[in-house]
């Protein structure tokens, strides 16, 4: 798939500022995905600066995304980004906690696909909050599930917190694949991506 409309100036930034944002080998799959389906919402939790929704709303048609974003300074550069390319329109951020966020402040519910990128150790907390405005036929990605491949070998991991951390992947990981109302592929691309659905 070739992009229309790339912002490697924005992405550039955010990685040597250390804000992490979607790899483009991620990214690019995530926007496939979307037209594939020919997704009109994508809910995201996790907007940092606004790259990831600035992609995706540039790049597939008629989308719509609503995101939310916990960090004052994050959604306040995500804001300006967001309105510098004029794409108010098709982007709603919130500046909120997804874990209290009042879910009634939604617009687009339910959604072609919920894509989740925000703190690793919430995930099923984010999955379980956020899964009945999926619709039917919708989709949930998730990123960041190999946490830079250590997820694979756990037991060699030093540091005590990163070890808590990835633990916690790998239990989200674990009820996941095991869950019986949902199947779930997984991708080695970027940092770890899977794509699940209702059985
Ligand atoms: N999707 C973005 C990257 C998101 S990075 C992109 O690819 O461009 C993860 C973001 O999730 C961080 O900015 C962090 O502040 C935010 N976050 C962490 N916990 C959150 C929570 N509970 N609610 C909302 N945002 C959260
Ligand atoms: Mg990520």
């Amino acid at each position: 798939m070739v992009l229309m409309i790339t912002y490697d100036k924005m992405e550039e930034e955010a990685l040597k500022r250390n804000i992490p944002v979607m790899q483009k080998e991620g990214i690019l799959f995530l926007i496939e995905q979307l037209h594939k389906r020919q997704a009109k919402s994508c809910l995201e939790i996790g907007s940092a600066i606004g790259y990831s929704a600035l992609m995706m709303t540039s790049n597939v048609e008629n989308l719509h995304v609503e995101t939310i974003e916990l960090n004052e300074e994050r959604y306040q550069e995500a804001v300006k980004n967001i309105t510098q390319y004029h794409y108010q329109d098709q982007i709603d951020i919130y500046l909120d906690d997804a874990l209290t966020f009042d879910c009634t402040r939604l617009k687009h519910k339910p959604y072609d696909c919920l894509f989740i990128d925000a703190a690793k150790a919430q995930y099923q907390k984010f999955f379980e909050k956020y899964v009945p405005y999926v619709n039917k036929n919708g989709i949930i990605i998730v990123d960041n599930l190999d946490f830079h491949g250590m997820i694979f070998d756990i037991e060699h991991i030093k540091n005590r917190n990163t070890k808590q951390l990835v633990k916690k992947i790998k239990r989200f990981k674990d009820w996941i694949f095991n869950h019986d109302d949902y199947e779930v592929e997984y991708y080695h691309i970027g940092d770890g991506i899977c794509i699940i659905k209702r059985k």
